[in-house]
């Protein structure tokens, strides 16, 4: 493992531990010659099932689409991102375990309602209310790209 600061090989591990119920480890790493440390995580590689969309469009599994539509949903709420992380590996481990290899998009985006409804209900609510009208939480991300894409700044 290449040091990032230095790009020096010789780094050791001074402490490991295992993160969101063991489904990755987590490695504290000091860089021998500079001295600096860093994290590394440790996660098996299994392949997600593709989704399936409204169109019939197929379409790789997005981690960080999943991970951004909670977090969006989350904004400004009492939620840490390790509960984040966890709802993604929830959500991860829900989608995995069907053992199909192409799902209805719509599966993402309930289990991502189910995983908001224990975490915060307003956010529930919030996700829950713009969802429904798109049925599809990656439709329900780019929305929000377009949007924030568009805002300009009031001076202008
Ligand atoms: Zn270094």
């Amino acid at each position: 493992m290449h040091c990032p600061f230095c790009g020096d090989l010789d780094t050791k591990v001074i402490d490991s531990r295992l993160v969101a119920e063991g489904d990755s480890v987590r490695r504290r790493r000091e860089c021998l010659t500079c001295g600096e440390r860093f994290t590394t995580f440790e996660t098996a590689e299994l392949v997600m099932p593709h989704l399936i969309k409204r169109d019939g469009r197929r379409e790789p599994f997005d981690e960080e689409k999943l991970r951004y539509g909670l977090s969006k949903a989350l904004e400004k709420r009492p939620v840490s991102v390790n509960e984040i992380e966890t709802s993604v590996n929830h959500i991860k481990h829900k989608l995995r375990s069907t053992g199909e290899r192409e799902l209805p998009a719509l599966r993402v985006g309930e289990a991502v309602m189910a995983e908001l409804r224990a975490l915060d209900p307003v956010a529930y609510v919030r996700f829950a209310s713009v969802y429904r009208d798109f049925q599809d939480v990656s439709e329900f991300a780019d929305e929000i790209n377009k949007l924030a894409g568009s805002r300009k700044p009031s001076n202008v």
